[in-house]
């Protein structure tokens, strides 16, 4: 405090005061599937790549095996990610689909993944990113992404959370298997369970983030996704989510919630976008706003570039953090 008196006290403060305010708008980045952008979505090495970026937090989605562990891939589904239907082209079920609940962890680690394919074209998803042919990569366990993340918060000193999503819970229910008791119990295992541990759970069916709370002894801070009903992500109907009864109710449970980006405004006749209530709605109960997705190769209409993508949605709407596949970009623009 040397040198600083009379006059310059006053000032001295409102710039502290400026700094601790200057550091509360400081905006949450996870790592949608890793590094998806560059790297086949959900694999360690996209985990290594976004760890190193210094993202918050790097989601992996889950959903469990038929031995029951928990794995990290975004589908109940193996095959748009996997060579599944070369290996195993005798567990196809009758729909034609191969299903990550009728295989064994050692079957699983059998495959190859790769670049996300539609299954119509057999042609990737996104056009400029990973090379289909090319490299070797596993599926991971939940226990195998962990200790990624932990080994390299210890050796880079860096405090890099995890976002795990609870894939399809109904799903998982009718094939006999509990996923949230079986996830988090692992995070559990790992100090994850706390109110202050660099965790959020995210899951789109209600029921089961509000028995984790209620029932399951979760004390991590947990997220309610927000789909759209015509995507059937689960039996919920997600309009509800989207009135201020609902926000009420479920912010009994959840400390923020999830929706996807188009839920937070409409376009206008000139293509400009104009917000929706759910932000303040969300804000009115003290909840953190983590829309998904920013991708820089497949920008919503009414956002010519990245920059005006943040700009609304950190400057005009004041959300808490974003969801993106491509984190090196979304840190520029929300440190
Ligand atoms: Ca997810």
């Amino acid at each position: 405090m040397k040198g600083i008196k009379g006059e310059a006290m006053p000032l001295f403060f409102l710039l502290l005061i400026f700094m601790s305010c200057a550091h509360d708008t400081q905006k949450v980045v996870v790592a949608h599937r890793g590094a998806s952008g560059y790297l086949p979505e959900h694999t360690l090495e996209g985990v290594a790549m976004a760890h190193a970026w210094g993202v918050d937090y790097i989601e992996p989605d889950i959903v469990l095996t038929k031995d029951n562990h928990p794995i990290v891939l975004h589908d109940i589904h193996l095959d748009t990610t996997t060579d599944v239907s070369q290996k195993f082209p005798r567990k196809k079920r009758k729909n034609g689909r191969f299903y990550a609940v009728d295989f064994t962890l050692s079957e699983i680690k059998t495959l190859n993944v790769h670049e996300r394919i539609s299954l119509k074209t057999k042609k990737k998803v996104f056009k400029k990113r990973f090379p289909l042919a090319d490299s070797h990569f596993e599926v991971p366990t939940l226990v195998e992404f962990i200790e990624l993340v932990q080994g390299l918060n210890k050796t880079t000193g860096k405090k890099v959370g995890i976002y795990p999503e609870l894939k399809k819970p109904e799903f998982h229910q009718k094939h006999g298997k509990d996923i949230a008791k079986i996830v988090l119990k692992v995070l559990t295992q790992y100090g994850y369970n706390k109110q202050d541990a660099p965790i959020y759970v995210q899951c789109f069916y209600p029921p089961t983030l509000k028995r984790l709370r209620q029932k399951l002894g979760a004390k991590m801070p947990l997220i309610a996704l927000i789909a759209q009903n015509s995507w059937e992500e689960s039996s919920w109907d997600y309009s509800s989510l989207q009135t201020e009864e609902g926000i009420k109710e479920i912010a009994s449970y959840v400390n923020g919630i999830g929706p996807y980006t188009k839920q937070l405004y409409s376009l206008d006749n000139t293509d400009r976008p104009i917000p929706t209530k759910l932000v303040s709605y969300a804000k009115k109960y003290g909840l953190k706003i983590h829309p998904y997705t920013h991708r820089v190769d497949q920008l919503p209409k009414g956002f010519r570039s990245s920059k005006e993508f943040f700009n609304f949605f950190y400057k005009q709407l004041e959300v808490d953090g974003i969801f993106s596949d491509f984190g090196d970009v979304a840190l520029r623009f929300s440190k």
